[in-house]
């Protein structure tokens, strides 16, 4: 069973996407990673990650490599992908959110993002950003627009500013490692209709070598990655981006959508990873 969210009320989308960050940092590894996300294309991944940042652009060529080659080759229409990149908070004013837009469609080889976030708060006011993400929209280079890193507080804040509203995900380190979101955040994030996009749903690799992940993973016949991936996306609103960048990685992160956690087992989850009892700061990678 693949789980899936619901954007805005309307648009469906799997509640499992790809993260590409450290890609595109290295020429030599140029042909191995644009080779890795065409066949995540090809295993089923619909939702792609990335942002101006990654290997400052690289990450970006890799992805368009990749979609586009899958583009080419049929069988796959633009329609079906939801690629989401971000603009650095320094970029984020009127013009450079504009003009950051245009530069990461050109090295997407893309006419439209389907989401593009703000990747955390920098010292641009709210207003300027959020007018130009709606400009954005309105002139159709982007479907929609999030926030990323924003803990409660920015929340409230971008609430409050015209358009602010139109926010469709805040996109967070959210994980079985980091679960202080699970306090306040994420509830109030799905009270609003907002997605939460969960970033380092693995704790960067660390949790595939949780032992008590490893006990859980052996009885259900999956494996301790698979468990921290459907403790994510089994939540309502809740979409995990793991990076991977190799065959084997891929395939097991995709297979993760068809475990369901028992009652029994988020017990056993929350004793080798006890839920927040009071808030937190948002932590952040
Ligand atoms: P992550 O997805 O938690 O972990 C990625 C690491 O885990 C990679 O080293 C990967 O190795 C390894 N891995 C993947 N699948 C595995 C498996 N089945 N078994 C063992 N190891 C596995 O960490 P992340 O890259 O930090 O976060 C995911 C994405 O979120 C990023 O790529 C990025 O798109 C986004 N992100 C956003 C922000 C933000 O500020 N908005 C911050 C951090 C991340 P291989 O690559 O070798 O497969």
């Amino acid at each position: 069973m693949n789980a899936m969210v619901t954007l805005s009320g309307s648009r469906q989308l799997p509640s499992l996407g790809l993260g590409t960050w450290r890609m595109g940092e290295s020429a030599a590894q140029r042909k191995s990673e644009t080779a890795a996300v065409r066949l995540a294309l090809d295993t089923g991944w619909r939702v792609i990650d990335t942002a101006e940042m990654y290997g400052d652009g690289g990450a970006e060529e890799i992805v368009g490599a990749a979609v586009g080659a899958a583009l080419r080759g049929g069988g796959l229409a633009r329609g079906d992908l939801y690629v989401v990149s971000k603009v650095s908070p320094h970029n984020a004013t009127v013009r450079g959110t504009a003009q950051a837009c245009e530069r990461s469609l050109a090295r997407l080889g893309l006419d439209h993002l389907d989401a593009y976030l703000l990747h955390w708060r920098g010292s641009v006011p709210l207003e300027e950003t959020v007018a130009s993400l709606e400009d954005l929209r309105e002139r159709g280079r982007i479907r929609a627009w999030g926030v990323s890193n924003f803990d409660l507080a920015d929340m409230h804040e971008l609430l409050a500013v015209p358009g602010g509203k139109n926010c469709v995900t805040n996109q967070i380190y959210y994980s079985l490692g980091a679960r202080g979101p699970q306090f306040e955040l994420v509830p109030w994030l799905q009270r609003h209709g907002i997605m939460t996009m969960a970033y380092s749903p693995i704790d960067q690799g660390a949790l595939a070598r949780s032992g008590a992940l490893r006990k859980l993973a052996s009885r259900l016949g999956a494996t301790p990655v698979q468990i921290a991936l459907a403790w994510l996306t089994g939540q309502a609103d809740v979409m995990a981006i793991p990076k991977a960048a190799g065959e084997a990685h891929l395939r097991e992160n995709f297979a993760s959508q068809s475990l369901v956690l028992t009652e029994a087992d988020q017990v056993e989850i929350d004793a080798a990873f006890p839920p927040p009892k009071r808030a937190s700061a948002l932590a952040m990678r």
